[in-house]
């Protein structure tokens, strides 16, 4: 096993390797209680694996966006009240990031927060989202409009479970691992090179590596700034144009990772565009990560944006308007100058946009 410190106030430990789970029950062991959150699909495939944890109460959820609701929100809350959790214990999430999400933002708000432990299932969740503490469910108006800030006490990923991913979840956790190695550096993004060809054939070593890999670099970010309010913002990069290709794809058309994806090409072409870029071979190595690792580097390769009249661009750039990370309507931009240097909140011209997003 692995395991990363995320030193914040209070630290807790991120573990990560196959069969992983099974330690889960020992870091519940000093609560009073313990309840689980858990995706239905993950209990039928892995909850043989979670010991005596098993025996927990257990609500199951539906995993996927819907799960992101008031709806799916109250009946977890209500849940915790049923089994009269209190400020002694500890609510355990199985799942992907939309459980983890759901579930860690019910554990903050029951009885003005409780402690939670992540147990993340899907690749994204591993490397991005149990890590960090940010909770959210979605808005009509929005992704992840309302949320909190909820540190885990515990984070452990059992990188075995990710054997029974489907490929669509598969791919798009592995935009965000190229994502973390941009913004990690050069030494990480040269592993993540080298391992390419074992990640895609879903080599456990390789695997377990990477997640390590990331999790290391996010709890890093994460440490220096907990609440998003400077450096953890690099985290972003590629998102401004993802959530833009996302808008106009209508959202879940394009699994996220994919948008990341060709979001990161796109971020790297706005940074050359700009004049900010000083690795000038970052785009050649970008896309043959990309093509290693089965990932779209075009919007062309998009299939839910392609259209005859050839207006994914100008419907790309439309969507970025909505992105919640800048100002309304002016969109802001994390752009890498190299590995593991970015500079954030970079302004961008329309026109330069328009001619970027149309020139892949
Ligand atoms: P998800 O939770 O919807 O999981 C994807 C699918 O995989 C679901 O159908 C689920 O049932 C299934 N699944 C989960 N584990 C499985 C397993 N081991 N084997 C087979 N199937 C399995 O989605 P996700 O991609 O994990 O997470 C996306 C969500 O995470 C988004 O809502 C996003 O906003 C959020 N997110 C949060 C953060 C954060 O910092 N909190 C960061 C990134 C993303």
């Amino acid at each position: 096993m692995t395991t990363v410190d995320v030193r914040l106030d209070p630290p807790y430990r991120v573990t990560i390797g196959a069969g992983a789970l099974a330690q889960a029950a020992q870091h519940c062991a000093a609560y009073s209680k313990v309840a689980l959150v858990a995706d239905r699909r993950v209990i039928e495939l892995h909850g043989s694996q979670l010991g005596d944890l098993s025996q927990a109460p257990c609500l199951e959820i539906v995993g996927g966006e819907a799960a992101k609701r008031f709806g799916p929100l109250a009946q977890v809350l209500d849940f915790f009240a049923a089994e009269a959790l209190d400020r002694q214990s500890v609510v355990v999430t199985l799942g992907g990031g939309t459980i983890g999400d759901l579930g860690g933002l019910a554990a903050s708000l029951y009885k003005r927060g409780i402690a939670v432990v992540h147990l993340p299932t899907t690749l994204l969740s591993q490397v991005d989202a149990a890590v960090g503490g940010k909770t959210a469910i979605n808005l009509d108006a929005g992704k992840n409009l309302v949320g909190t800030f909820h540190q885990p006490s515990a984070v452990i990923a059992d990188t075995a479970t990710l054997s029974t991913l489907d490929a669509v979840d598969w791919r798009s956790g592995l935009g965000e691992v190229v994502k973390t190695a941009i913004i990690a550096g050069e030494e990480q993004l040269a592993f993540l090179e080298q391992s390419a060809a074992l990640l895609r054939a879903r080599d456990p070593r390789a695997i377990d590596e990477v997640v390590a890999l990331c999790v290391r670099a996010k709890a890093a970010v994460v440490a220096d700034d907990a609440t998003e309010r400077g450096p953890r913002r690099s985290l972003n990069l590629g998102h401004t144009f993802a959530h833009g290709i996302e808008h106009a794809a209508s959202f879940d058309a394009v699994p996220h990772g994919l948008a990341v994806a060709v979001g990161l090409r796109l971020a790297v072409r706005a940074s050359a565009r700009v004049g900010l870029l000083e690795a000038p071979n970052l785009e050649t190595r970008l896309v043959n990560l990309l093509v290693q690792l089965d990932l779209p580097t075009s919007l062309a390769e998009l299939e839910a944006l392609s259209t005859q009249d050839g207006s994914a661009a100008e419907r790309v750039l439309d969507g970025m308007a909505h992105d919640k990370k800048g100002a309304v309507g002016t969109p802001e931009f994390v752009l890498p100058l190299r590995p593991g240097e970015l500079r954030l909140g970079v302004p961008m011209e329309r026109a330069d946009l328009l001619e970027i997003l149309r020139s892949v």
